[in-house]
């Protein structure tokens, strides 16, 4: 298990996407927040939105409240009112019986007021004090002892100093007035007459309001209703100690002459209702928390359980590779890439040399162990590129997208069945497995998969039955000339090693000095078989199997050893030497160079590196390096066989390299193609205007020099002058012509 968890992180890696590709709310649900973090999300969410809830409801709540207080105080203060007025009308309504019947007698008092305190019901006390003393009185009964009494001064004082015709006067105990005395003054003329008096009366305040202000019908708040700036109560109801002032909506009233004030509790928002709020939201966001974590762990293992499904469905448990399904999928891509790129690409098929039989010897365990080791190794051989995967037993497929052509192919194949070979170490036994390998190349063995599949696995059997431990193209052409390069390639390594190569020179001459100064070293192969072989039969070979690396080292060694030979014949040249692309591959070919000139004591300016305008063209900057490099060296650079292939003239100007030279073809097509004279010609304005050396190769007659003298070009190399030779016919003919310079 642990295996496959690494091996599935390892094809993510890779760019393998699983069948069961989670959404992006899955995403973020499942790989951002662990289960527990957004459980706490949750209820704090929850609490976050029933807090938000409670502000809100409890503002309302203390706004209506507050409205509350506002219309009890209102009601309550207009109750007063009514009260007062009453009793002023009372007093009123008594008092112009009193004038109509001046003096009045005790019969008529009784019944005046008799007759009011049916319609008042209220009415406690009435007394008429002519002269400020009490004259009648009603109800007589218990209150027969007020007669005769004298009206306090200040009462009559009072009523008639001023327009206060009602005058009001608190009656009650120990801080609590229940009765309402009111007094009305009735004079007319001299005060000191005596029909001039104080008529008043006492009403019931308490019950009245009582009756009136606090019926059931009616829900009150606390209140409380007092004298101004005094602590003597009027009226209370409710709990009093709710009446602080930060809880109290006041409101001063006048009654006559007197100043109160109502206070009416405003409710506090409901303590109780807050608290169970909080309660539920508390219990509700714990559900909501569990329940989240619950689903969220189900989803979690669901989506592991997915993942786990889709990589079994996948890959192929042992070695972790792509299994047979999913690799057909992953070549169809290949090959749909591959078609939009034009590109080629090779498909190498393995199966393990007699792996049954090991199996059966040494057991199960001993076969997974070599599976493994051999998947290893593969994947270790791959490029991020490549597709490797293990389609059944043991058959594997190789996949390389950078191999687009026969001859790489066999070197991969090469390379992979000596990697494979190497021993597998089981129970502290050495094992030693081969492979047979088959090869199929898109898109000429075929351009689906079956049909590359299919193909390779011939391939693989034919090597089979060819006695295993090698590797067989599908196609019988392929395979030869793979076959063929594969020996060229390891007969120029042998040849190399046997000192079988040798460098032939060709002059070029100076027109404007007419001396030689420059030699172009042409590599030559004398084969023990073969004899003579030209570069044309091996050096595209070596370009393509990379010996031209091997090959090229050997060449530059050779010419600096040359130099030094010239040297000692008094023969001061440069050497022109040839290079292929794939020798600028990094910068260790510098390193190279630079240290075959220190181990010949010979310095770059010895040299003309000869390259193909291509490498110019190249944007790769490693190339362009390289060169750079070189020239700071002191090497020269020569543009080889300008004119052909895609020669970007526009470009000339910005090329790193002093000298051109115009390819044989158009030299040699000058005498009878008008097109590739004007060619010549252009070229050769356009270089000398940019300062270029221009060279002609490929001169052959008379004719040709001397229109290319006219055209002003600046070295003419070709049988015409000389054919390449060895360094040993070469210094003669150099001697002779210095002598004829002379
Ligand atoms: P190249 O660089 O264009 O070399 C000139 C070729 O033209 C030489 O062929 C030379 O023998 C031939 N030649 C010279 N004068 C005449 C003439 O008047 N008429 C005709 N028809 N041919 C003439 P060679 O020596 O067979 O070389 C072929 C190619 O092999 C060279 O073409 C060069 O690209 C490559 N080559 C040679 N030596 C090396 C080397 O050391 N390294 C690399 N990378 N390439 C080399
Ligand atoms: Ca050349
Ligand atoms: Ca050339």
């Amino acid at each position: 298990m642990r295996v496959n968890e690494r091996r599935y992180i390892r094809s993510d890696k890779m760019g393998q996407r699983s069948s069961g590709d989670l959404s992006a709310i899955e995403n973020i649900l499942i790989k951002r927040y662990t289960p527990l973090m957004f459980a706490t999300v949750i209820g704090l969410v929850v609490m976050f939105l029933a807090s938000l809830y409670l502000s809100s409801v409890s503002e309302t709540q203390a706004a209506n409240n507050r409205m509350a207080a506002m219309q009890q105080t209102l009601q309550l203060s207009q109750e007063v009112g009514r009260f007062v007025n009453e009793n002023r009308r009372v007093l009123r309504e008594l008092r112009s019986e009193l004038y109509r019947n001046q003096p009045i007698t005790s019969l008529q008092f009784r019944d005046s007021a008799e007759t009011i305190a049916q319609k008042w019901s209220y009415l406690d006390l009435v007394t008429w004090a002519p002269a400020g003393k009490i004259n009648n009185v009603y109800p007589l009964g218990l209150n027969k002892q007020l007669m005769s009494e004298t009206l306090a001064p200040s009462i009559l004082s009072d009523l008639k100093d001023s327009s206060k015709n009602l005058l009001m006067v608190l009656e009650g105990r120990e801080g609590k007035v229940t009765k309402l005395t009111f007094h009305s003054g009735l004079f007319s003329g001299d005060a000191e007459e005596p029909d001039n008096g104080v008529l008043s009366l006492v009403s019931d305040f308490w019950h009245y309001f009582k009756s009136r202000a606090l019926n059931e019908k009616k829900q009150r708040l606390p209140f409380s209703i007092s004298l101004q700036e005094t602590d003597l109560t009027l009226f209370e109801f409710g709990e009093q100690t709710l009446l602080v002032p930060e809880n109290v909506y006041s409101a001063p009233i006048a009654v006559a002459n007197t100043q109160w004030v109502i206070k009416t509790l405003i409710k506090p928002s409901d303590l109780q209702i807050h608290g169970f709020f909080w309660l539920i939201a508390g219990v509700l966001s714990i559900v909501l928390s569990l329940l989240s974590y619950r689903v969220i762990c189900i989803y979690k293992q669901r989506s592991v359980d997915v993942q786990a499904g889709a990589y079994r469905a996948n890959f192929d448990l042992l070695t972790g590779l792509p299994n047979r399904y999913h690799f057909s999928r992953r070549l169809s891509e290949t090959i749909e890439k591959a078609k939009q790129d034009q590109a080629d690409f090779a498909v190498l098929f393995m199966d393990i040399d007699n792996f049954k039989k090991m199996n059966d010897q040494l057991g199960q365990g001993a076969g997974d162990a070599l599976l493994t080791t051999f998947s290893s190794r593969l994947e270790f051989a791959a490029k991020s590129t490549d597709l490797v995967a293990r389609i059944s037993g043991d058959e594997f497929v190789f996949v390389a997208r950078e191999v687009d052509d026969v001859i790489k192919a066999d070197l991969l194949a090469e390379k992979l069945k000596k990697l494979l070979q190497q021993p597998i170490e089981f129970a502290g036994q050495q094992h030693f497995v081969t492979v047979s390998m088959g090869v199929a190349m898109y898109p000429i063995d075929g351009d689906n998969v079956p049909a590359l599949l299919h193909h390779s696995d011939q391939a693989m059997y034919a090597a089979k039955r060819a006695g295993r431990n090698r590797h067989f193209f599908f196609n019988e052409t392929m395979r030869e000339q793979a076959e063929s390069y594969l020996i060229i390639h390891q007969d120029l390594l042998r040849g190399l090693e046997a000192g079988e190569f040798e460098l032939y020179y060709q002059p070029l001459l100076n027109i404007k000095s007419q001396k030689i100064d420059i030699c172009e070293a042409l590599i030559r192969w004398n084969h023990p078989q073969k004899g003579l072989v030209m570069p044309d039969k091996f050096i595209t070979v070596a370009e393509q199997t990379g010996a031209i690396r091997e090959i090229g080292n050997w060449a530059f060694s050779q010419a600096c050893r040359d130099i030094r030979n010239f040297s000692d014949s008094d023969i001061n040249i440069k050497i022109a030497i040839n290079h292929s692309i794939s020798e600028y591959y990094s910068n260790r070919a510098f390193e190279r160079w630079k240290g075959i000139l220190r181990e010949n004591s010979v310095t770059g300016d010895r040299f003309i590196f000869e390259i193909p305008e291509a490498l110019l063209m190249d944007k790769k900057s490693v190339r362009m390096n390289v060169v750079t490099a070189m020239r700071k060296m002191g090497v020269q650079f020569a543009i080889d066989d300008f004119g052909t292939g895609h020669s970007a003239i526009n470009y000339l100007r910005n090329y790193p390299a002093d000298i051109l030279k115009i390819d044989s073809s158009l030299i040699q097509g000058m005498q009878t193609n008008a097109k590739d004279r004007t060619l010549v010609e252009v070229v050769l304005i356009l270089a000398k205007s940019l300062g270029k050396i221009v060279v002609a190769e490929g001169v052959e007659d008379d004719e040709v020099a001397a229109h290319l003298k006219e055209l002003d070009c600046d070295y003419l190399q070709g049988n015409w002058l000389l054919e390449p030779k060895s360094i040993n016919l070469l210094i003669p003919f150099l001697h002779q012509h210095m002598f004829e310079q002379e």
